[in-house]
This record gives C-alpha cells, sequence and structure tokens, in this order.
C-alpha cells in the first residue's frame, strides 16, 4: 500500500500536451489542490474529444461536429511574442481549449435546441431572469477580468514579461467575456504554474481563489449567476 498521497497526474494529458508542442505540466503538489482538480477535470474528458494535429498555425482551436467535441492544435505555433513563451503557451492553450468543452457540457444550454448552438462555450447558466441575463453576467465577467488585471499590476513577484503576457490574456477575455472568462482563468494558472508560480505569490492566489469560485459556479446545480469576485 502506498502511503504517497499526491494526486495522480495523467499520462494520456501529459502525452497530449507532449504531442502538442507544449511544456511538461509540474508534478502535482498538495499545496495546489484546485490546480490538480482542474487537471484532472480536462483530463476526464480527454475520451470524448478528438485531437487532431495540424499545421494550421492556429494554436489550438474546439469546435463542434456532428460526432461531437474537436480540437485542433498546431504544435510549431509560435505567438511570436517576446512576452510569451511557446511551450508553456501552448499547454496553456490546449488546457483551454479542453475547458471550453468542459464549460459547455455543465453549463446549463439554451433550452431552445436551434439558439443552443450560438450558445456554445458560454461561461455561464443561460437564463433570462432578471439578474442572470447575457448582459449582467457578461458584466460580471468581464469585471472579474479587470480586478485580475488590478491584481497583476499590484504583484511585485511578476516580471515586466509576464504582466504583459497576463494583461494580453485579459484583454482577449474582455472581447469576449461570455466564452473566456472560466477558460481564461484557466490559461493564465497553467502558464504561472508552468513558470513556477505558486499558491505563495500574490497574483496565483488570486487567479486560484476566482478559479475555485467558477468552478464551483459551473458544477452547481442551483445554477447561480456567475459569482462577483472578492477584492483583491
Ligand atoms: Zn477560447
Amino acid at each position: 500500500m502506498s502511503t504517497h498521497t499526491e494526486p495522480m497526474r495523467s499520462p494520456a494529458l501529459d502525452a497530449l500536451i507532449q504531442d502538442a508542442g507544449g511544456a511538461a505540466l509540474p508534478d502535482h503538489t498538495p499545496d495546489e489542490p484546485h490546480f490538480a482538480e482542474l487537471m484532472a477535470e480536462c483530463a476526464a474528458l480527454l475520451d470524448g474529444i478528438s485531437f487532431v494535429r495540424t499545421s494550421d498555425k492556429l494554436v489550438a482551436l474546439a469546435s463542434w461536429t456532428a460526432s461531437g467535441p474537436k480540437i485542433t492544435y498546431d504544435p510549431a505555433f509560435s505567438p511570436e511574442d517576446p512576452n510569451t513563451e511557446d511551450a508553456p503557451f501552448r499547454t496553456a492553450c490546449i488546457l483551454h481549449e479542453i475547458m471550453h468543452v468542459s464549460v459547455d457540457n455543465l453549463y446549463e444550454p439554451h433550452p431552445d435546441p436551434a439558439e443552443r448552438k450560438h450558445w456554445r462555450s458560454f461561461n455561464f447558466h443561460y437564463t433570462s431572469s432578471a439578474g442572470k441575463d447575457f448582459e449582467k453576467q457578461c458584466g460580471t465577467a468581464s469585471a472579474n477580468l479587470t480586478k485580475i488585471q488590478d491584481c497583476a499590476e499590484a504583484d511585485p513577484t511578476l516580471d515586466p514579461a509576464l504582466r504583459a503576457h497576463i494583461n494580453g490574456r485579459i484583454e482577449y477575455g474582455l472581447s469576449s467575456s461570455h466564452t473566456h472568462y472560466d477558460t481564461i482563468l484557466l490559461d493564465l494558472l497553467v502558464y504561472l504554474r508552468i513558470k513556477g508560480h505558486t499558491s505563495k505569490n500574490t497574483f496565483f492566489a488570486y487567479l486560484t481563489k476566482l478559479s475555485q469560485q467558477a468552478r464551483t459556479h459551473r458544477l452547481d446545480p442551483q445554477r447561480g449567476p456567475v459569482p462577483v469576485a472578492p477584492k483583491t
């Protein structure tokens, strides 16, 4: 019997990341249980997704076919951005796309099947009731992303390149916060974790808190609106 209590890493997820030209995930540590549960959430979906390696110059992209979700990835992709390292970014992006699938599975979809395709991968439960409509929930997600940006500005352990990378991801999220909240939280956590950040770092700890909140929301059968991020 093993006395080993650290969560298991997924060999299938490790192999996918390697094939996608990504940097290896660090070993799980008991100090980062949320990171481990996120990786387990992604790993559990692998069998239900068709993965296709391409050379289309798109780092990774999720789409939905008649037979289910599909994710393409280009292991040679480079953002050619001095502030973003290629290999950690490829890992962050393939996991970001898997999170699009998880979000699509877990949040309550639009009740009308004809409308549903327009609600792919939304980061909140569909409802038209007051306080939970599209505008309100997008507004909360955007406000939360802005709080994350403010927290990054205030964390002295982030170097200028990392801060620029974070700002780029936040701007991307703000441009489409209906589908880029849970996903952006995840890709930033992955990128920073590979770069050696942990919950001992202020920014990583704040991201972890918001990502935990988002995960509780997507798993929550009560289907409340997007939770407001706490102050940093
Ligand atoms: Zn995305």
